[in-house]
């Protein structure tokens, strides 16, 4: 059996998303910015894709711009609000210990610039509070920016909460939705989010496709120079078969999450409940505020690498940790912040379902995974002198 369960690192694209790219890629082709007949109504398709968009998230069409993706996104946020700040003598900027190192790249090369960065400690849940961002808020903040939901750990933040604080503070904020968006209701007005940062591959559109927003009034520093695209603020002919295939991918996403939820999280629910049975075995990350769609587990004794590479041969497509880390030697920065200490942090199994796992290939992964378990800790010293200690 062949079970797909990595889709945090990405997600297989929607038949419906790919049609519509393909008409795109195909007699659709022209470039919005011509100004012949064909090109205005390529330019049309691209503002009712925005329409359409802003729709599903709850906020203004005019403050999306389209990038590449999550990463872009994020670091175009993240930039453009230091610079802002900047401009004000407002250079400290807060985040969380657990962000992606889309951001925390980012806030590390602003740092070099003179910045200073407070990363907000988790709780052992992989959960921060609107207090903590209280009290962490000084005269010179200008950027508060904490992800809606963890790609590890699945933990998700109390951001209507956390929006409010910033905007009482008068203090820009900015979240990566990347995980979020399209598997928990996102509502961008509502929730006070002044930038968020989506990514089209984690809820079945196309890979190298994504949207930054930003509140009217904040100006977004080009991180490409060019051509007056996305209103001078991101050269480059857009990408319309793939920002198209996003808001295909988008709608069918929001107009069925509360049924994909309902399904999705019951598979998770039942993995964790049977996994957890395992002894010396644990959850990572919160049980209720936790995405639908994410198991992330330790298992006491054993090599996360070597776990997978056993479910690999089983079929079953896994990672530990995010795509990012896996193949670095580091422990998890996620795993280390929620006070694992080293020798577990190496040690996790995330599995990450989509619309379209099935409940046979959750039974699946629970017949494997007790056994791989088993079959490692025999082979493991560490194991073998945990079991000498607790004898
Ligand atoms: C995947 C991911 C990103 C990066 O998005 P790309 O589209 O791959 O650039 C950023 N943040 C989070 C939380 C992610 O899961």
């Amino acid at each position: 059996m062949q079970v797909y369960a990595d889709n945090a690192a990405t997600a297989p694209i929607s038949e419906r998303a790919l049609a519509e790219m393909i008409k795109y890629y195909g007699m659709e082709y022209q470039n919005p910015s011509s100004l012949h007949t064909y090109g205005q109504a390529a330019a049309d398709a691209l503002a009712d894709a925005r329409g359409r968009i802003a729709k599903c998230l709850g906020c203004d069409e005019r403050g999306i711009i389209f990038t590449s993706g999550g990463s872009e996104a994020d670091n175009q946020a993240i930039i453009s609000a230091a610079h802002l700040g900047a401009k004000k003598g407002k250079k400290h900027i807060i985040s969380t210990a657990i962000e992606h190192h889309a951001v925390l790249h980012t806030l590390e090369a602003l740092e070099k610039q003179g910045y200073e960065v407070t990363l907000l400690p988790v709780s052992r849940e992989g959960l921060v509070t609107a207090d903590q961002v209280r009290e962490a808020i000084r005269p010179d903040t200008c950027l508060v920016t904490v992800m809606f939901a963890n790609n590890e750990i699945g933990s998700i933040q109390p951001i209507a909460e956390i929006g409010a604080v910033c905007r009482e503070n008068k203090v820009l904020f900015h979240t990566d939705a990347v995980q979020a968006v399209g598997h928990v209701e996102v509502n961008i007005d509502e929730m006070n989010i002044d930038m968020l940062s989506l990514a089209a591959h984690k809820f079945h559109g196309p890979k190298g496709v994504g949207v930054l927003y930003a509140k009217r009034g904040i100006f977004l520093e080009p991180l490409i120079a060019g051509g007056a695209q996305e209103k001078g603020k991101r050269a480059g002919t857009e990408n319309l078969p793939a920002i198209m295939g996003m808001a295909v991918a988008l709608e069918d996403a929001v107009a069925h999450l509360s049924e994909y939820q309902a399904r999705v999280s019951a598979i998770r629910d039942k993995v964790i409940a049977e996994l957890s049975k395992i002894p010396y075995s644990f959850l990572n990350g919160s049980a209720e505020k936790r995405l639908p769609n994410n198991v992330n587990m330790c298992f006491e004794g054993i090599e996360g690498e070597s776990l997978l590479l056993m479910l690999d041969m089983f079929g079953i497509a896994a990672s530990s940790g995010s795509a990012c880390t896996s193949g670095s030697l580091d422990p998890s920065h996620v795993l280390l912040a929620i006070g694992l200490p080293h020798e577990i942090a190496h040690g996790s199994l995330r599995l990450s379902f989509s619309e379209l796992t099935t409940e046979e290939e959750a039974d699946y992964i629970i017949e494997k995974v007790p056994g791989v378990v088993e079959r490692l800790r025999q082979m493991s010293p560490v194991w073998e002198k945990m079991m000498k200690e607790n004898a």
